[in-house]
């Protein structure tokens, strides 16, 4: 199932895509009105009756929403992809690096008050520096509680996946050293357009990752290339903490970000980014 928080007269409610339309899965009642309560009491077969009976809606009479109203931080790894962390390093904007290839994670969080909804556009006049700059992420979407959990036993915490693009900017993060500031203006987290579920998307890891600025391919990345993979990192994280429903881990962004070109391609206003996974969809977003 591909399920979307969507607002409609005022009104906000979780639905079912189902081609050009959504399926209310609230109707009577069925489920909850909110992503994370849904998640946290998430029951297949109840959701497949809700989408029988549920009320069908067009698209293009709704407003979708971030999937997600994030309760707590975006978590996210920076460096994931080998060809991504070459290109980083070469630019000289991680001022935190010991070693190009990190021997574990490099774990970092953005603030809930950055997330936007697809179509949002992302706000130029919230980096003082004019550094902003994309970065197309396959996002993991936690559906249980969960702490010191395996490799073997990770995906089946796991909810689904989305798509998280983990706008930056690029002087803030280099000048205040650790990310957070740099990660975390207003409007720097578009997040959807839906959570793909995971018995929908059983192999994330044979999807591929694209972001066009205006059209033109920027990023290609197969989520296989990840060095620490979903499994790896919901491990490394409920070793010490414990994730609960409705948590998202923004995985890390592949080679082909602005930084990497010289000089480097930042967002201007009038830009539009899209980033598309297999199995997802496409995160739509205007830059002003
Ligand atoms: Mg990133």
């Amino acid at each position: 199932m591909r399920i979307v928080t969507f607002e409609e007269d005022g009104r906000t409610a979780v639905g079912a895509l189902d081609a050009d339309e959504i399926v209310d899965l609230s109707t009577d009642g069925a489920l909850p009105r909110d992503m994370v309560e849904l998640i946290a009491t998430w029951d297949l077969e109840t959701a497949e009756g809700a989408l029988e009976r549920g009320r069908r809606i067009r698209l293009v009479d709704v407003r979708l929403l971030a999937p997600i109203r994030m309760r707590k931080n975006v978590i996210a790894v920076g460096r994931n992809y080998r060809d991504h962390a070459a290109e980083f390093s070469k630019s000289g904007f991680d001022a935190s690096e010991k070693q190009m290839i990190p021997d574990h994670p490099v774990i970092f969080t953005k603030s809930p008050t950055s997330v936007i909804g697809p179509d949002d556009p992302i706000v130029l006049a919230n980096d003082p520096t004019g550094t902003t700059d994309y970065e197309g992420e396959m996002a993991v979407v936690i559906g249980r509680r969960a702490k010191d959990i395996t490799r073997q036993d990770a995906l089946d915490y796991v909810f689904g996946w989305t798509i998280v693009n983990d706008v930056t900017a690029r002087d803030l993060q280099k000048r205040h050293v650790q990310w957070f500031v740099g990660k975390s203006p207003d409007t720097f987290c578009p997040m959807g357009p839906c959570i793909t579920t995971r018995d929908e998307l059983p192999d994330i890891a044979s999807s591929w990752m694209r972001t066009h600025v205006n059209g033109e391919l920027r990023q290609e990345a197969p989520i296989s290339a990840l060095i620490f993979d979903t499994e790896s990192l919901i491990a490394t994280l409920t070793e010490v903490m414990t994730l609960e429903p409705g948590d998202v881990i923004a995985t890390g962004t592949g080679l082909g970000v602005g930084i990497g070109f010289d000089p480097p391609k930042y967002l201007n206003s009038g830009d539009v980014v899209e980033i598309s996974i297999d199995g997802i969809g496409t995160l739509r977003n205007p830059v002003v």
